[in-house]
């Protein structure tokens, strides 16, 4: 079954000035893939509150203008992915609100497995879980300790695995 990836968003923030006489924003920004390291192609933003949205382009890049003053939660979505909001975006007159957006998968839920028998020896007491993506820093610090072996990011299949060290086997 197809888990619906998560994501978390690290956000950096500008505001430049402009000369214009609306009493409207603009929010622009850039959204990179710390997996594919590269531009977010084809995320959707949107600020529900206006009904108002544009897309990532393959450059990476997302404008919203027109947008009136005031602060808008907006909404990074992409097909397959949970929905993220990045909330309190302030739109100030005459200005345009950069953000520069990085997303990355959240770690696997691997305590929710139950099933870590060896299908070699059929025991549990030698296996450790696999971890996948980028875990928080006490997984770390179990992995310091040996029960916990760091895999690469494998984020559509984020699922949990296990290795047997009796047997040296994955599973
Ligand atoms: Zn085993």
């Amino acid at each position: 079954m197809l888990k619906k990836k998560q994501f978390i968003v690290i956000l950096t923030i500008l505001i430049s000035g402009q000369i214009n006489f609306s009493q409207t924003g603009t929010i622009k920004g850039y959204v990179y893939d710390s997996i594919e390291r590269g531009p977010f192609v084809g995320a959707n933003l949107s600020l529900e509150k206006l009904d108002k949205q544009s897309s990532v382009d393959f450059d990476g890049n997302f404008v919203i203008d027109s947008i009136p003053i005031g602060t808008y939660d907006l909404k990074l979505s992409y097909l397959g992915y949970r929905d993220t909001i990045i909330k309190s975006v302030r739109v100030y007159n005459d200005s345009v609100v950069t953000l520069n957006i990085t997303y990355l998968p959240l770690p696997c839920m691997y305590r929710d497995k139950n099933d870590k028998t060896c299908p070699i020896c059929n025991k549990s007491d030698k296996v450790i879980p696999i971890i996948y993506g980028l875990p928080s820093p006490e997984l770390v610090k179990d992995a310091e300790k040996g029960k916990v072996w760091l895999g690469g990011c494998q984020i559509s299949f984020c699922m949990p695995h296990w290795y047997c060290k009796r047997d040296k086997k994955e599973f």
